[in-house]
């Protein structure tokens, strides 16, 4: 099995890659690579962000690493959240608090379009490399459903009638931002025998 180390330590993402990259490769946190140090993301980008977190734990480890970073992008706020999703109603990343903001900067706003991005950059042999996975669909009148995590409530993607916190995990990450940037991932690791 290749080692990729993978620059989390959230065990849902983790397993997440593991079973969509399959048993060629192991993937790691950063915990179980020995690295226990909170990596700044100050970056004006998730692709800077990213690469930031994967060059740093490539230079200490040289093993193949990928990091990702996510952003939740309204139309009508020009693209915010964004790059500042977990800390957009202030710096203890509430997810309620959060959603509270979107909704209460989009009341009684018609266009409601918005995406999420993810990028994930991977490191291997000196190369970088990067992979965005993109989701369509709007921002709800109010909260439905509880299951998922962050901004999951108040999302509805395009083709379907509910939110992603209404979903079964497994239709979530079949379509959702992450999952398309992580099945790109692994389409490049085979085809390029990584
Ligand atoms: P991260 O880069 O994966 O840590 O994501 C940054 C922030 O985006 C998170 O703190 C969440 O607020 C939001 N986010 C990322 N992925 C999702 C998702 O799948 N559903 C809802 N919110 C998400």
């Amino acid at each position: 099995m290749k080692k990729i180390i993978f620059a989390t330590n959230n065990p849902n993402k983790l397993e997440e890659v593991q079973k969509m990259l399959g048993s060629r490769y192991q993937i790691i946190g950063m915990a179980d690579a020995g690295i226990d140090e909170d990596i700044p993301e100050n970056e004006a980008t998730l692709e800077g962000n990213a690469r930031v977190k994967a060059d740093y734990i490539y230079q200490k480890l040289k093993l193949p690493v990928i990091a990702d970073d996510t952003g939740l992008e309204v139309d009508y706020l020009n693209g915010a959240p964004g790059v500042h999703s977990a800390r957009y109603a202030g710096p203890d990343k509430n997810a309620e608090e959060n959603m509270r903001k979107v909704l209460s900067s989009l009341l009684l706003v018609k266009n409601r379009k918005a995406q999420f991005r993810t990028v994930i950059c991977l490191r291997i042999n000196e190369q970088t490399h990067f992979f965005e996975g993109v989701v369509h669909g709007s921002i709800l009148h109010e909260k439905h459903g509880a299951a998922g995590f962050g901004y999951d409530p108040i999302f509805k993607p395009d083709g379907f009638q509910l939110s992603f916190a209404q979903m079964p995990l497994q239709v979530k990450n079949r379509i959702s931002h992450r999952g398309r940037a992580v099945q790109k991932l692994a389409a490049f690791l085979l085809r390029n025998n990584f």
